[in-house]
Parts: C-alpha cells; sequence; structure tokens
C-alpha cells in the first residue's frame, strides 16, 4: 500500500483523481500551441507588467505543462514543480540557477555519469569548485558542508546503489546553509519524499519510472515555490530546456499508473534478490531495500549484480531472451546493462572509473513482465553463460 500523500489520500488516488478540467474531459487536453494571445491592448500589457499571470509563450508556461508540475508537485509534497526537456535539463538548470563562480559543489560519488560530466566539463571551467564524497561522509561528518553552496545527492546513487540517510544530511546542510538537491529517480514520490525529510530539492530523470513506458526523454524539479521561482525566473528562460505539452500529457499519462507499476517493479525485485542471494555464481547483489535507510519505504526495479568469474558476461547477455541490451530504465520492459561496456564508453569521463566499480556487475532494470518468466530466463542464461 501506499503511504498517505497530502489531503490524507493515498498516494494511488492523488495521482488517480487529479488534474480534471472544466470541461469535463477526465484527460487533460493537449494545448498543443508555441503563444497565447490577448483579447485587448491592456490585458497584453498587464501580463507583460506582471500584473496578471495568463500564459504567455510555452517556452516558459503552458497548461499542458503545468497540469503534470502540479501533480508531481503533489505525489512529493512540494508547493511546486517546474518540467523540462530531458532529466539533464532539470539537473543543469537547477545548478545554473543557485551557483555562481567560486562557489563550490559537494557531490556524492557514483553520480550519475553525465551530472559528473556537467560538473567536470562546464561548471569546473566556470570557476565552480566541486569536490566528490562517499555517502557515508555525507551522513557521518558533520562539518563536510562548511563553506558548500550547494550538495548534489542521489539516494540511491548509481550503478552500486547505496542508499542515504537523506535526514542526517538535510540536518548538517541547514547548519551550514547549505542548499541540498537530490535525484529521487530511483525511488519515485511512491517509495521516498526528501523534502518531507528536510532535502530543499528533488529531482527527476521523468524518462525513467514517472514515464514508465520508455517513449520519452523529460525531467522535473520540485521544491519551494521561492526556489523553484528563481529557475522559472533564470535558467529555464535563459537555458530554455523547458518541457513540450506532448511530453507532459505522456508523463501524466505515466503518473497515473506509477502506483501500480511501482509495486510490480517491487514485487520482481524482492523476488530477483531472494534468489540472486542464493545463486552460486552471484558474489553481490546492490539493491537497497525498504527501511536500509530513513524515509526509503520500497525496493525498485533497478538493481546491480555482481558475478564471479565463471561467468563469461557478453555470453549472458546474448544468451537472455526477455532482457534487452540497452541504456536507461524504468519502463515496462527489462535491460540489461553490463557495466564494463559502461566503463568503455568512448573518450569519455567517467565518474564510474573515477570512484571504482567492478567490471563484473551487471545492472538489471526489472519491467512489468512476470517475474518468474524473467527469473526464468536469468537463470538459464547464467547456465549457459558458464565458462
Ligand atoms: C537517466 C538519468 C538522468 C538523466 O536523465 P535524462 O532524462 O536522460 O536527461 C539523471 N539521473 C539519473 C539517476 C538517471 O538515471
Amino acid at each position: 500500500m501506499a503511504e498517505s500523500g497530502p489531503d490524507g489520500f493515498s498516494l494511488d488516488t492523488l495521482l488517480a483523481a487529479a488534474a480534471e478540467d472544466a470541461g469535463g474531459a477526465v484527460v487533460p487536453p493537449i494545448v498543443q500551441t508555441s503563444l497565447f494571445t490577448f483579447d485587448s491592448y491592456q490585458a497584453f500589457e498587464d501580463r507583460m507588467a506582471g500584473r496578471s499571470n495568463d500564459p504567455l509563450y510555452t517556452r516558459v508556461q503552458n497548461p499542458t505543462v503545468a497540469a503534470f508540475e502540479d501533480l508531481v508537485a503533489a505525489a512529493e509534497q512540494g508547493e511546486a514543480a517546474v518540467g523540462f526537456a530531458s532529466g539533464m535539463a532539470a539537473i543543469s538548470s537547477t545548478v545554473f540557477a543557485f551557483v555562481r563562480p567560486g562557489d563550490r559543489i559537494a557531490c556524492v560519488e557514483h553520480v550519475y555519469p553525465d551530472a559528473y560530466r556537467l560538473f567536470e566539463r562546464l561548471m569546473r571551467p566556470f570557476g565552480v569548485e566541486v569536490s566528490y564524497h562517499p555517502v557515508e561522509a555525507f551522513e557521518k561528518d558533520p562539518d563536510l558542508l562548511a563553506g558548500v553552496k550547494l550538495a548534489y545527492l542521489e539516494s540511491p546513487n548509481s550503478v552500486v546503489f547505496q542508499a542515504m540517510d537523506l535526514g542526517a544530511v538535510a540536518a548538517h546542510a541547514k547548519r551550514h546553509g547549505t542548499l541540498t538537491a537530490v535525484d529521487n529517480s530511483w525511488a519515485t514520490p511512491l517509495f521516498q519524499r526528501p523534502l518531507t525529510l528536510g532535502i530543499d530539492i528533488v529531482i527527476h530523470s521523468a524518462s525513467k519510472y514517472i514515464s514508465g513506458h520508455s517513449d520519452t526523454v523529460a525531467g522535473v524539479v520540485v521544491a519551494r515555490a521561492e526556489l523553484v521561482n528563481r529557475i522559472r525566473d533564470l535558467s529555464l528562460p535563459l537555458l530554455g530546456g523547458k518541457l513540450a505539452p506532448f511530453e507532459a500529457f505522456l508523463l501524466t499519462r505515466g503518473l497515473r499508473t506509477l502506483g501500480a507499476r511501482m509495486r510490480q517493479h517491487q514485487a520482481s525485485a524482492d523476488f530477483f534478490v531472494d534468489r540472486l542471494s542464493c545463486h552460486p555464481s552471484v558474489t553481490a547483489v546492490l539493491s537497497p531495500g525498504p527501511n536500509m535507510v530513513p524515509g526509503l519505504t520500497g525496493r525498485s526495479g533497478l538493481m546491480s549484480v555482481e558475478l564471479d568469474e565463471s561467468i563469461d558476461i557478453p555470453r549472458l547477455a546474448d544468451a537472455l531472451k526477455l532482457f534487452r541490451l540497452g541504456v536507461s530504465w524504468g519502463g515496462f520492459e527489462s535491460l540489461i546493462l553490463p557495466v564494463q561496456i559502461g566503463l568503455r564508453q568512448a573518450g569519455e569521463m567517467n565518474s564510474m572509473q573515477r570512484f571504482g566499480v567492478s567490471g563484473r556487475l551487471v545492472r538489471l532494470s526489472l519491467g512489468l513482465e512476470d517475474p518468474n518468466d524473467l527469473w526464468a530466463d536469468f537463470e538459464a542464461a547464467l547456465r549457459e553463460s558458464v565458462r
């Protein structure tokens, strides 16, 4: 069961019931327009002077996008949200709104590789200092964030999936006046609501579980209105990474079934963790679960599995029938990403290489297929790939 959300409704109820259009349409319409016209000179002038908030131009404001933003904000128990063209647009627009040359970002190790490249290839040349720290340092060192402008966090982080006590980190950050941002793509608001733990900003790659159907790339940021307004004022209009109306429609559609999907991903992940943990060729299962850290209430379908030297990983990948080879995750389909392939990404600086990760890991995204079928496929492929 989903925990209860705002207004005492469970999250499932909130996501199913919200955003009914005044005309009676149960699905909010796609307002596919670039600009909005005004009835009179006065109405146009009022809008430009900030005396009204009527939609003006879709780069900054669109009703279909707003319906999605309102729904995500409610789900995360935040005051406001702002949608973006991708998770990376959400991340970069957040960083550019709050960080200036001379500021320092403290980032968790094993961060999403493109977030790492943003810090190293764009922020550092602009004179922003970036330091990287393990999960435990954020939790245990009360002075780690002294002099830090932004703590950039993922819980759990990427590939190694170490979860973090976000409440403890938020408490340290508040003492130092450090802004905290957490990528919550893995857990979704169904399993973790960082804002309720004291975190300032939640970021999603909505391309993953929020969409849930592997048919769009998008992002969203949720925070207090004051912080979202700063993003809306600065980086949304000026970097221009806006969310399109059609993508917002797909995301609202995805949110309707988030609870049902996440519970199925969790059931399959529990099933896999049980069986993998006693499989003789498996040396580690990296998959945080409920209550591993305060505030984490579920297990999503994205995990890594470490295989011993008896398994030929390329042969395993080719023997699988239901798990397909590819990047991304969070859709209805099951995927495998051998981590050694990611480490060899041509010419790219890589957070996983820098902070160390085993080439014997495979990342699995368990989709919505029957878990018995998925396990039968994985176990058979393991058997076929013994050297
Ligand atoms: C995919 C991903 C991103 C980037 O999102 P895009 O929508 O692909 O831009 C950010 N964080 C995490 C954890 C991701 O998995």
